[in-house]
């Protein structure tokens, strides 16, 4: 359900109605099937409120979204952790080191560091393979 507060362009009166959807307030707009309940003009509009959202699930939802993305930064920690003891940390010198070992056919541990999203698309336009991975600073342990 949304709620809208709605104006009467007539008589100014302003009032809240609900929809089932922004889509269902826009079909009954343009039939004109919104009437004032002052003057029963249909000179009917939106204020310019944001809508508010119902749900009766509100709160349990915001914890739902919270636990999921704590569980996704534990799991994104999990993974820094792993890549940090397999490969080798080489900074901004990422594209540049990614580029040898493919050119030299260098093998070995792999690499991780940082690059721009250019840098990224012309690796990859040379068949070089870039994973790009989630990452957040640890700086909270
Ligand atoms: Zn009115």
């Amino acid at each position: 359900m949304i709620k809208y507060k709605l104006i009467c362009k007539n008589c100014n009166l302003i009032f809240d109605s609900w929809f089932a959807s922004s889509v269902e307030y826009e079909k009954l707009n343009k039939k004109k099937f919104l009437n004032c309940h002052n003057c029963n003009s249909n000179k009917v509009s939106k204020t310019l409120m944001a809508p508010k959202m119902i749900n009766k699930n509100q709160k349990s939802q915001e914890e739902y979204q919270i636990k999921k993305i704590k569980n996704i930064s534990k799991k994104i920690k999990e993974f820094q952790k792993f890549v940090k003891n397999n490969f080798n940390y080489v900074g901004e010198n990422f594209a540049y080191e990614a580029r040898s070992i493919h050119y030299n056919k260098k093998r070995g541990k792999g690499i991780y560091g940082s690059a721009s999203k250019k840098e990224i698309q012309e690796l990859k336009d040379e068949g070089i393979k870039v994973e790009s991975v989630p990452w957040v600073d640890n700086k909270d342990n």
